[in-house]
């Protein structure tokens, strides 16, 4: 196929050459441009890989999760393979949305379910994933386009609608509820929600939505001016909602609504786009696997390279009813949570402790430190090859500096030079 169409370029170039009419070229122009777009995709199905059934530890380069499953053997996560037992909503596939479906498809997650309502633009193309000949598509159909192309493993299920509207909003909640891809979810059907969107209104309508499920969710943002960023794990009735504390609304009495300004062009940069996606993504990660510590907040500041973090309790006084359900339901859990609280913390002190790695391919053993200072073997920088010495001391023999009469004598020589000075002045 791609020589035909290679052939059907030139075809088209002598084609453009032979018109006398130069102002009949552009439909030609856009045909051959038709024709490289074509190109390209017939190039990257070519490369598509097939699915993986079982994801496995060995080290060969044809294996896509190899360096993933190091994780497990490096002791950072304890099984890596339940990524396929999870799935994600990710709402809004801009500049956030779409970098952070990407990394998660490129982990491998079980699942993504994306939502927007959006067109792929030129004016896109400054931030990552997107590619110039996808301008035109949705965003949700372009983004299936690529994901499955980079990872054939993942279930990708594509929502082109809009969730502030009344059918959108049902819509959306019947995809969350639905429960086919593992039945023995809880509340909904998926494990997160990643709100990436851009809007207040959007994020207000999320945060219903994950009130009403009990859903986790974690919200993302980046400034209209490009150089600071946040993103907040919501934990529906155990940490604040979004109603409960609009971040901007409490900090300056504005309200979020206005924000959003018709004909007002908010800069973004795909740096801060992609440092935020990265540290949603790497939340996400951390709960979901169970590694590491989960931030309840984490800002950035791009001109100060400044992470603040913090935590928010939920309001009582909060305006959203399905939040004061959730956080009545969390008080009223308290007793049965403290006594698994328990129950772990007495099986955790019952465990022995065990060799991490109990067979290392690269013969590493580790030394108590008292052992090492007994130990009175001669220090690598003792061992220089014939002919070679030592320009400065060894740091023993620097240790050894100074010696108090030393000390003495440099003082003399002070005193000295003091009474030679005082002379000088007294002709
Ligand atoms: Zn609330």
């Amino acid at each position: 196929m791609d020589v035909e169409l290679k052939e059907m370029l030139d075809d088209f170039e002598s084609l453009k050459r032979a018109l006398p009419d130069p102002s009949h070229q552009d439909s030609i122009i856009k045909l051959q441009r038709r024709a490289e777009s074509l190109i390209s995709l017939a190039q990257s199905s070519h490369a598509r890989r097939s699915k993986v059934k079982d994801m496995s530890a060995e080290v060969i380069d044809s294996n896509p999760y190899s360096r993933l499953m190091a994780l497990q053997r490096m002791g950072i996560v304890e099984n890596y393979e339940r990524i396929r037992e999870f799935s994600v909503a990710i709402v809004g596939i801009g500049g956030v949305g779409s970098v952070a479906a990407e990394m998660l498809t490129r982990c491998g997650i079980g699942r993504l379910l994306l939502y927007d309502y959006d067109t792929v633009e030129l004016a896109n193309m400054n931030r990552l994933f997107f590619r110039p000949e996808q301008v035109g598509m949705t965003k949700t159909d372009a983004a299936v386009q690529t994901l499955s192309d980079i990872n054939p493993d993942v279930v990708l299920e594509s929502y082109t609608l809009n969730i502030t509207t009344v059918k959108g909003f049902e819509t959306f909640m019947e995809s969350l509820r639905n429960k086919s891809f593992r039945p023995s979810t809880h509340n909904s059907g998926v494990d997160l929600v990643l709100s990436c969107v851009d809007n207040y209104e959007a994020r207000m309508v999320v945060n219903q939505a994950c009130n009403e499920l009990s859903q986790t969710w974690m919200e993302s943002g980046v400034s209209e001016d490009a150089v600071s960023g946040h993103i907040q794990l919501l934990i529906p009735g155990e940490a604040a909602c979004f109603a409960c504390a609009p971040p901007l609304v409490v900090a300056s009495g504005v309200d979020e609504r206005t924000l959003k300004r018709e004909g007002v062009c908010a800069a973004s940069l795909p740096t801060t786009m992609g440092v935020v996606a990265g540290l949603l993504v790497q939340n996400t990660l951390k709960f979901l696997l169970k590694f590491g510590q989960v931030s309840p907040y984490l800002g950035y500041n791009a001109l100060k390279d400044y992470f603040p973090t913090m935590q928010m309790k939920p309001n009582p006084q909060c305006s959203n009813a399905a939040c004061l359900e959730r956080q009545k339901e969390y008080i009223l859990a308290k007793p049965a949570r403290d006594a698994d609280a328990k129950a772990k913390e007495a099986e955790a002190s019952n465990l022995t402790e065990c060799p991490i790695h109990a067979d290392n391919e690269w013969n590493i053993s580790v030394i108590d430190d008292s052992e090492i200072e007994r130990t009175d073997f001669p220090s690598s920088s003792d061992a220089l090859p014939e002919g070679l010495v030592h320009e400065l001391p060894s740091a023993v023999e620097f240790q050894k500096f100074p010696e108090p009469e030393e000390m003495s004598t440099s003082i003399d020589d002070l005193e000295d030079l003091r009474r030679q000075l005082d002379a000088l002045n007294a002709n």
